[in-house]
């Protein structure tokens, strides 16, 4: 069993390795040979203080290191498995479809939009001002809608499932492994599109199907139930229907309505975006002009 101690440091000794596994031989009366491996379990900056601290919780292993690796996914193959149909790449399509698959069913995931490559020239010439493609945008399009975005990890919410599972299933398909222990955690806007495709390829490669430029636009009702949905002059059926199109696909509430299905609206909700400069940002938390070399870029 390892120990877990909390270190209370400079943000320069936070980013010293060397340094910090001293602390904890220090703290815990071993020799620092005996520490076979000290993994950070938590960072958070603490900037109450006029000097800002790191809190940083280790797991000390002494002697032996930790078995078997923290961190391992064993997808089955589905190929000839029952199918569902889930309609949109989004994260809830995306997520859903993983799922499926770790439950033996095959997912056919459906996206109205392009591949994230193929994506990013629509977004391109979107911020040139010219045409907007309907089907592949800022919002629609292989990993949804906020693949082009910083990828904030924010939510410990408990309620909806093992969010530790979520964050380790995005180091799986090559997020930092910080994520797994950083207080505020983000992918980061230049990797978010790669981990979107390699999670689409463990989809693909476990015998799941990923089909872009599928545009869902009707549904196939028996007996009162969703079996399947129509794409074009095709129609794709399967065991369950999953619909995961986002907020900002009106057009499907309005299918669902015109294909007398229930739909329910939720109560207003209005976002806001405020954008500050950095270094305000940073002066504010660290109350300092400059941040310096080893402070990370505050969040709000
Ligand atoms: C610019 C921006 C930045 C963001 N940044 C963050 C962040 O940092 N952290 C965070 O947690 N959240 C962020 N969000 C919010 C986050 O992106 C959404 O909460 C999330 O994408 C919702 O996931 P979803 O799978 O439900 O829907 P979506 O991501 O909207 O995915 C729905 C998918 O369904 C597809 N689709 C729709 N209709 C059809 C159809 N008829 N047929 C086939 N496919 C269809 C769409 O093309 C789309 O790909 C951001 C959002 C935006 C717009």
């Amino acid at each position: 069993m390892p120990k877990t101690i909390t270190l209370q440091l400079s943000p320069k000794q936070a980013a010293d390795e060397k340094f910090y596994i001293a602390r904890a031989a220090e703290r815990l009366g071993i020799r620092q040979s005996e520490i076979a491996l000290a993994r950070v379990v938590k960072r958070s900056i603490d900037a109450r203080q006029r000097m800002a601290k790191v809190n940083l919780s280790l797991e000390i292993y002494i002697d032996k290191e930790p078995q078997p690796a923290p961190l391992h996914f064993d997808y089955p193959s589905v190929d000839g498995g029952t199918e569902v149909v889930v309609v949109g790449s989004g994260p809830a399509g995306l997520f859903a479809s993983l799922r499926l698959i770790e439950l033996g069913f095959k997912p056919i995931l459906l996206e109205r939009g392009k591949s994230v490559l193929s994506r990013k020239h629509d977004i391109a010439q979107i911020n040139r001002g010219g045409e907007i493609n309907p089907d592949s945008n800022y919002a629609f399009g292989e990993g949804g809608a906020g693949t082009f975005s910083d990828g904030k990890l924010f939510t410990r919410s408990k309620k909806r499932g093992d969010y530790n599972k979520a964050l380790q299933t995005l180091v799986w398909h090559g997020a930092n492994p910080a994520i797994l222990y950083e207080a505020h955690p983000h992918i980061g806007t230049d990797k978010l599109p790669r981990i979107i495709s390699n999670i689409c390829r463990t989809i693909n490669e476990h015998g799941g199907k990923v089909l872009f430029e599928s545009k869902v636009s009707g549904f196939v009702v028996k007996q009162g139930r969703i079996t399947g949905v129509k794409v074009g002059d095709n129609t794709i059926e399967g065991a369950a229907v999953v619909l995961a199109t986002g907020h900002s696909a009106r057009d499907i509430y309005e299918l669902l309505h015109a294909s007398g299905i229930a739909v329910e609206a939720k109560p207003f909700a209005m976002g806001v975006r405020i954008e500050h400069p950095q270094r305000l940002i940073d002066s504010i938390q660290y109350h300092r002009d400059e941040r310096g070399e080893w402070l990370p870029a505050a969040s709000y």
